[in-house]
């Protein structure tokens, strides 16, 4: 068990890191950060910032004696410098479990050789196209294998151009094609795993995606209690089969006839639970830190409805004209969050806005999500 007053070690120093280590402060743990590029957004709450890039083992391997156990809060860190700390000091959750998350083809093999449902898929190692294409049909949307979020690295294929397109940007790249589906919602479960095997999920959010960037996370999500088991059920089976320690999170399309499907994991506390900070009874980022320090878990009981809104660089400028932020910058009107009891405004100290960065977010509770999801919609138009 580690203990209130130890330190806790955390790869990446973004908004996810930040707020991890802000409730790793609340706690009473000390916080050693490490991230390539600063200073970053989590630095100004951590004790300790080291800025080196993640293949400088040397300054990996202080960070790591000086922590009592460390853990992610961004996965997409090569398997060498993750392989020389996990000796040093307890790394959670483990290399194989952010091997398998960090990587959409091993992440898509491993949801196949478990039997966990997921859209129809393709893979090639040298971005051949038209070898692909054949074996999932169109529309389509190829997406690099290595990790790129937010629609970033990827390309919908509906035209004989795309195609074209596609496959001049691709060639050579290692990448997966996926059927593009018609979904009728998007969901996400967090589920807790503790070193003892204890598990708790989080209840289940509707996710809407603007420009594949998410933008609101609804709780309690508005499907079925049937897709909800089911969902929960399902991203509890895989926490269980990663044997994971920490958080996983679970995006899942929910399709018309009430099937789930996983789109993609991470194993870490993840933007469609920033909603838990007010709306939770624990916050997705306490969970995760009582599941790695081997305390035991929060409850996960709605305070009352909620919706989260991510801010984006985009609030900055004047003018939004569907390809992102343009015309003078100026600042957003946070007046209007302030103003409004029911919601509360998280800022991220991330630099420079730029289109599609994520700043902030705020939530708004109320006592139906039809209310709350309304007052947000006015909350969003009026920053
Ligand atoms: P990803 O980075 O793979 O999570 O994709 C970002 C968003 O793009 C998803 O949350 C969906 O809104 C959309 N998207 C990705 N893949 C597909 C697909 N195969 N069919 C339909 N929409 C998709």
């Amino acid at each position: 068990m580690i203990l209130p007053g130890q330190t806790i070690g955390v790869l990446g120093g973004g908004p996810i890191g930040r707020m991890l280590a802000q409730a790793a402060q609340t706690l009473g743990y000390r916080v050693h950060l490490f991230d390539p590029d600063g200073p970053c957004p989590a630095g100004a709450t951590a004790n300790r910032e080291i800025n080196s890039p993640y293949d400088d083992l040397p300054a990996l391997r202080e960070f790591a004696r000086q922590a009592d156990v460390i853990t992610c809060a961004f996965e997409n860190i090569p398997a060498d410098p993750l392989n020389a700390i996990a000796p040093i000091a307890p790394l959670l959750p483990r290399v194989e479990v952010l091997h398998v998350c960090q990587n959409r083809q091993r992440e898509k093999a491993w949801l196949r050789a478990n039997g966990f449902p997921q859209v129809r898929y393709a893979e090639a190692l040298d971005g051949d196209i038209a070898s692909m294409i054949g074996q999932v049909g169109r529309p389509c949307v190829v997406k690099t294998a290595d990790y790129d979020h937010d629609g970033r690295g990827q390309m919908k294929i509906t035209s004989d151009a795309d195609l074209e397109h596609a496959a001049a940007i691709f060639r050579g790249r290692r990448c997966i094609m996926e059927r593009w589906v018609d979904f009728s919602c998007e969901v996400s479960v967090i589920v807790a795993r503790s070193r003892a095997g204890e598990i708790r999920a989080f209840p289940l959010a509707e996710n809407i995606h603007t420009r594949q960037v998410l933008d609101f996370s609804i709780v309690p999500a508005r499907v079925s209690a049937g897709i909800t088991r089911e969902a929960v059920q399902m991203t509890i089976a895989m926490a269980e089969k990663l044997g994971i320690v920490g958080l996983l999170a679970a995006e899942m399309f929910v399709m018309p006839a009430g099937d789930v499907l996983v789109n993609e994991l991470a194993p870490r506390p993840h933007n469609s639970g920033h909603w838990t900070l007010n709306g939770c009874e624990t916050s997705q980022f306490e969970q995760h830190l009582r599941a790695v320090c081997g305390l035991p878990l929060g409850s996960v009981s709605v305070r009352k409805p909620t919706v989260m809104v991510n801010i984006l660089g985009d609030a900055w400028f004047a003018r939004r004209e569907g390809q992102g932020a343009v015309g003078a910058r100026r600042e957003p009107h946070w007046f209007a969050i302030l103003g409004e009891p029911s919601a509360k405004l998280h800022l991220y100290g991330a630099g420079e806005p730029r289109a599609g960065r994520r700043m902030g977010h705020f939530t708004v509770s109320a006592a139906d999500i039809e209310t709350a999801m309304g007052r947000a919609k006015e909350l969003q138009e009026l920053l």
